[in-house]
C-alpha cells in the first residue's frame, strides 16, 4: 500500500503519496461514472490451436473507454474496481456483452472470460455466471473461465465449491499466468482444472537462452504430467511459435496473431473469414 509507518509508529504521508492517493480517489469516482455511463467494453483475443493455426477461440479482455483518458487498459482499472466492490457488477456487465456478441460467432468457437480473485470470494458467484448463461442463451459448453494462482491462496474453500458447480455445468476451468503464483501440486490436481496458460513472461524468454526454453519444457512437463492441455500466452514471434511446437500441441495466443480487438472488428474478421454463425449456415447448434 501507499502508506508507511513513521519512526513513532504513525502513519504518515509524503507529498507524492498524498498526489497519488488523491489520483486514486479521482479514479474511483471516474470508474464509477464510467460504469453508469456504460463505458466499458470487451475486447476479444483470438486463441489458437497452434498445430493448424486454426482460431478456436476468444479471450475477452475488459476495455475502459473513457471521454476523459482514452482507451484504458485493465491492469489500470481492475484493481481499483476490486478495491472498492465494483468488480462483481463491472465483470457481469462485461460478461453479458461478451456473451451477447459471442452468439453471432460459429457455434465451434469458445469464450473465455477473466475472473477475479474478489469474486471467486462470494460462494453466490457459480449462480451468478450460471444465470448469465441461461439469461444470454449461450452455451456453457463453448464458455471457459480464467482464474488466477492469487484466487487459490485467497480462497481455496471457496474456490473448490464454485469450480466444481460450473464444471458440472460443462463450463471449462483455466488457470491463468501459470507460474507466476504459489499454486501447489497438490491443488493443481485437486482442482477440477481443465487447462493451463503458461505466462507470457515464460514464453518471452523462451528464444533468450536455454535456461527459458529449459523451464517452459519443465511446465510442459508438469502440465503433462497432471493431464492437463496447455494455452500458451504472449506469443509474438515466429521464432517462438516454432520453439512451442516442436515442444508439443497447445493452444496460444498473442500479438503474432493479432491484439485484442473490439466487438464489431471481431465480427468482420469471423465474416471475413467464414466463421460467422449465419456465414456458417449452423443457426441451430446442437449443443445440449
Ligand atoms: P491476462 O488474462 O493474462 O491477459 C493477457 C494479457 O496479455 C492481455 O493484456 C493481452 O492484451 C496481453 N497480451 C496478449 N498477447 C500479448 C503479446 O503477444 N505480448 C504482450 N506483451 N502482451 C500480450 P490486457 O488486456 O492489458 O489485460 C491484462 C490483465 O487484466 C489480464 O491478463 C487479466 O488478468 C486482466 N483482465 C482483463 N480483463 C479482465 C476482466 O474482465 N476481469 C478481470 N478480473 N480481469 C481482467
Ligand atoms: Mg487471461
Ligand atoms: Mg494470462
Ligand atoms: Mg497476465
Amino acid at each position: 500500500q501507499a502508506k508507511k509507518r513513521g519512526r513513532n509508529g504513525y502513519f504518515w504521508f509524503e507529498p507524492a503519496m498524498e498526489t497519488e492517493l488523491r489520483f486514486r480517489n479521482e479514479l474511483e469516482g471516474a470508474i464509477r461514472r464510467g460504469i453508469a455511463l456504460d463505458e466499458f467494453v470487451p475486447y476479444y483475443e483470438q486463441q489458437i490451436d497452434l498445430r493448424t493455426g486454426e482460431l478456436v477461440g476468444f479471450e475477452m479482455l475488459a476495455r475502459w473507454n473513457s471521454p476523459e483518458y482514452g482507451l484504458v487498459n485493465p491492469d489500470v482499472f481492475i484493481p481499483v474496481a476490486e478495491e472498492n466492490e465494483l468488480i462483481s457488477e463491472l465483470s457481469e456487465s462485461l460478461i453479458r456483452k461478451a456473451l451477447n456478441d459471442a452468439k453471432d460467432w460459429d457455434p465451434r468457437l469458445t469464450l473465455s472470460v477473466n475472473i477475479s480473485p474478489v469474486q471467486m470470494r462470494n460462494p453466490l458467484f457459480a449462480q451468478q455466471l450460471l444465470h448469465l448463461l441461461v439469461e444470454t442463451g449461450f452455451p456453457p459448453s463453448r464458455f471457459e473461465i480464467e482464474i488466477t494462482e492469487t484466487s487459490l491462496h485467497e480462497n481455496l474453500a471457496s474456490v473448490r465449491t464454485i469450480t466444481t458447480s460450473l464444471k458440472n455445468q460443462g463450463i471449462k476451468i483455466s488457470l491463468d499466468d501459470f507460474g507466476t503464483g504459489y499454486a501447489s501440486l497438490a491443488q493443481l490436481r485437486n482442482l477440477p482444472f481443465d487447462r493451463l496458460k503458461i505466462d507470457r513472461s515464460f514464453v518471452a524468454e523462451l528464444t533468450n537462452d536455454e535456461k527459458g526454453a529449459e523451464l517452459v519444457e519443465a511446465i510442459v512437463s508438469l502440465g503433462q504430467g497432471l493431464n492437463l492441455p496447455i494455452t500458451a500466452e504472449g506469443i509474438e514471434t515466429a521464432e517462438a511459435l516454432e520453439a512451442l511446437k516442436s515442444l508439443g500441441q497447445f493452444k496460444g495466443q498473442g500479438y503474432l496473431y493479432g491484439r485484442p480487438e473490439d466487438a464489431s472488428t471481431t465480427k468482420e474478421r469471423l465474416a471475413r473469414t467464414g466463421l460467422s454463425k449465419s456465414v456458417a449456415g449452423t443457426e441451430t447448434t446442437g449443443q445440449a
